[in-house]
Order: structure tokens, then C-alpha cells, then sequence
């Protein structure tokens, strides 16, 4: 059996009438960038994350500058921002010449450690990035007061996490602005590059909005330095077909996730997601951890599970195998191995199943029946074959 990691084509063709005529009207109508599709997208991503102001733009990437660009962050100041992330959350900070400030991540979650960000504050820190990873919100109460507490920005990228709830409330709002990323394999995913900037705050909307569009709100008058970082009208179009099934999709993520830990759950070797107590976890990623007990370096056993999987046909993903920290393009900042404890051994442990919620019940036990085949061929004798092959 052949399992992708992810199943676009699937899910296209079960709405390819809808979308294709979606994207038919964006040609009859010649509105190519931004236009009525990009306007009913941001109406309607606002109302499904109960927030007053959408600005679609062209990549996540480009909410993540733009969260903290249109707060004035600027270079001089530290953003906090967790080490265990997508780069992107990282550029956010970058782009506008400011020093990203790594923070631990919780065992648990794989979110931001609050307990840990308030040791890395400054006094030129001046905002806390809170990234909901793999689809669970980070613990926003704890962050919210320590923001409070030494005057700083809070925001959210929420890349990952589309509709996930805190404590029953839709991420997106427990900080200044939020960035949303549509990039294809995300949960709700454009036909292209994709991203958004939510707020409750009208003078951050409007400034987002000039940003987006060269520093303008009318054309040829440039208020304010900005970007081109204007959402397309096909992207727009997409994606208003595709949030009408965020819901469904959404439920059936939850599905497969509650599928593989019930199969997964007497494996010894292995440390299944947990879901917070605090949290709506919308499984845009299902990593698990391979535990083994006897070394404190599982990085070869995860290895030898993932080629195992992959010779069956499964697809699988490491999320994130290298830490922030640790990357070549982060060596100025002068963090080195060891510095973040928790965020180095998921690297190390860490495997992505394949999730999409088009996954079928023969597909989840196609999986879980060969993680626990290769447990069962013993742990030892998956470390002697691992030993043949060096000897060789
Ligand atoms: C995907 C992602 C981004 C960047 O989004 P793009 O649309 O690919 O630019 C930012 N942050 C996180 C956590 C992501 O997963």
C-alpha cells in the first residue's frame, strides 16, 4: 500500500466542480490581484475566527513581517519567538531588522514554554511571537500575563492553526494581530501561495492593508514604506470554496488523530501527541516521538523506524530536524547545542504520520500495524541491523 503524506489531489477532486468555476469566474471578471474573490475571502476568514479585520496577503511569511512591521518593531529590538517552529516565524522578526530571541519548548505541547520566556526578556525586548504548532494553541493565558506585566506585544502565527480553539475561543485574537499561512499543505490551503493578517484592532488593519499594497490606500499615494504582498484573486476564490469545508475537515483531522492513538496507544515506544487540556487541536501535523529508554539519543532508532515505514510505501516527515538555534543561518546570534534541551531531542525523535482528513481507516491501520511490526521485531535487533549496515 502506498500512503502520501498529504492527499491534495483527493481533496480537489471531491470539489473540483465548485472550484473550478470559482476560478473561471476570476478570469471571466479579469481580477487577478486582490478584487471582489480576495474581499469575501477576508469577510468571511474573519467571521470563522470570530475576529473584526482580515488582510489577505501572498504567503505566511508575509503575515509574519507583517504582524510585527505594522507594530513598529524595528532592528535594535528582540522578538521572542519559540525555537521549536517553522523558519518563517523567525523571518518575521528578521525582516524587520530586529534579533529573534529563542525560548524552549514545552514536552507536552511542543509550544513555547511560559515558564521559560520570561527569563529571555530584555530591555529591548519588545514582543512575545505564541506559534500554535502542529495545530495546538500555545498556552495563551500565561503568555498574555507576562506580556502585560513587561509592556510587550503579544501575537500569534497561526500557520497551522486554522479554527483550533484556547479554552474555547477560536485562536487569533488573544494578541495584537495574528499571521495565517494558506500554503497548499496547510489546513486550509490555496492552489498557490497563500497568507493572512487578522486583528481586532482597526488602526493595525489599516496599516496591514497599506503595507500590503506599497505604503497606499490610494494609488500612487505612498504614506508609509510597504510591500507587494497583495493576495491573488484565483487564491481568494480558492479559498472561499475551501473554508466552506474547513469545519468538515477539521473534524475528520480529529478523527484519524483519535484513530492512530487508539491503535498507537500500547506501544511502548513511542510518545503520542497529547492535547491539552486547554486546547481544540486541529492535527495539522500528528508527530509522535520514539522513545527508547535505554539511550538518551533516539535519533538512530527514529531513523530505522522511518526507513522501515517508507520501504511499506508510508510517507512520513521530521518536524523540525533541525532547531532554530542550530541553523547555519542563526550562527551571529550565538546559541549553541544543549541550549535548548527540549527542542533538541524532538528533533532528534520526532516522526510525522501521514494526516490529511481524507485518510481511510485502512490507511491509519496500514501504518500503525508497521510501527508496531517494527517494535515487535525488537528494539535490539532493529540496533544490531542498524550496527551490520555501519560494520559494512
Ligand atoms: C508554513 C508556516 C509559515 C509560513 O507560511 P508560508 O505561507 O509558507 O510563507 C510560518 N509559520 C509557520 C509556523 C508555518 O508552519
Amino acid at each position: 500500500m502506498q500512503i502520501p503524506f498529504l492527499d491534495l489531489k483527493s481533496q480537489y477532486l471531491s470539489i473540483k466542480t465548485e472550484i473550478n468555476s470559482a476560478i473561471q469566474n476570476v478570469l471571466d471578471n479579469s481580477a487577478f490581484v486582490l478584487g471582489k474573490a480576495v474581499s469575501d475571502f477576508e469577510a468571511e476568514f474573519a467571521k470563522a475566527h470570530n475576529i473584526k479585520y482580515c488582510v489577505a496577503l501572498n504567503s505566511g511569511t508575509a503575515g509574519n513581517h507583517v504582524v510585527l512591521w505594522s507594530l513598529g518593531i524595528k532592528p535594535g529590538d528582540e522578538v521572542i519567538i519559540p525555537v521549536n517552529t517553522f523558519i518563517a516565524t523567525a523571518w518575521g522578526a528578521t525582516l524587520c531588522g530586529a534579533k529573534p530571541v529563542f525560548v524552549d519548548c514545552d514536552p507536552d505541547s511542543y509550544n513555547i514554554d511560559p515558564a521559560k520566556v520570561e527569563r529571555a526578556i530584555t530591555e529591548k525586548t519588545k514582543a512575545i511571537v505564541a506559534v500554535h504548532l502542529f495545530g495546538q494553541p500555545a498556552d495563551m493565558d500565561p503568555l498574555k500575563q507576562i506580556a502585560a506585566k513587561y509592556n510587550l506585544f503579544l501575537v500569534e502565527d497561526s500557520a497551522q492553526s486554522h479554527i483550533a480553539e484556547y479554552k474555547g475561543i477560536k485562536v487569533g485574537g488573544f494578541g495584537e494581530a495574528t499571521s495565517f499561512s494558506f500554503y497548499p499543505g496547510k489546513n486550509l490551503g490555496a492552489y498557490g501561495e497563500g497568507g493572512a493578517f487578522v486583528t481586532n484592532n482597526p488602526e493595525l488593519a489599516k496599516k496591514a492593508k497599506m503595507i500590503r499594497d506599497h505604503g497606499t490606500l490610494q494609488k500612487y499615494q505612498h504614506e508609509i514604506f510597504g510591500h507587494n504582498y497583495r493576495m491573488e484573486g484565483i487564491q481568494g476564490a480558492v479559498l472561499n470554496v475551501k473554508l466552506k469545508y474547513l469545519t468538515n475537515w477539521t473534524f475528520a483531522r480529529r478523527r484519524v488523530a483519535n484513530k492512530y492513538k487508539e491503535l498507537l496507544s500500547n506501544v511502548n515506544n513511542i510518545k503520542l501527541p497529547k492535547e491539552m487540556p486547554y486546547a481544540k487541536h486541529v492535527y495539522h501535523l500528528f508527530v509522535i516521538q520514539v522513545r527508547d529508554d535505554s539511550k538518551s539519543n533516539n535519533a538512530e532508532l527514529r531513523n530505522l523506524l522511518a526507513n522501515y515505514l517508507t520501504e511499506k510505501g508510508i510517507s512520513i516527515g521530521f518536524h523540525y530536524p533541525i532547531p532554530l538555534h542550530l541553523q547555519e543561518c542563526f550562527k551571529y546570534l550565538g546559541y549553541k547545542k544543549g541550549d535548548f534541551p527540549v527542542a533538541e531531542a524532538l528533533a532528534n525523535n520526532c516522526i510525522s504520520l501521514p494526516m490529511y482528513p481524507e485518510l481511510t481507516d485502512a490507511q491509519i491501520e496500514y501504518v500503525c500495524t508497521n510501527i508496531k511490526d517494527f517494535f515487535n521485531h525488537g528494539v535490539e535487533s532493529n540496533h544490531s541491523v542498524l550496527n551490520n549496515l555501519k560494520a559494512n
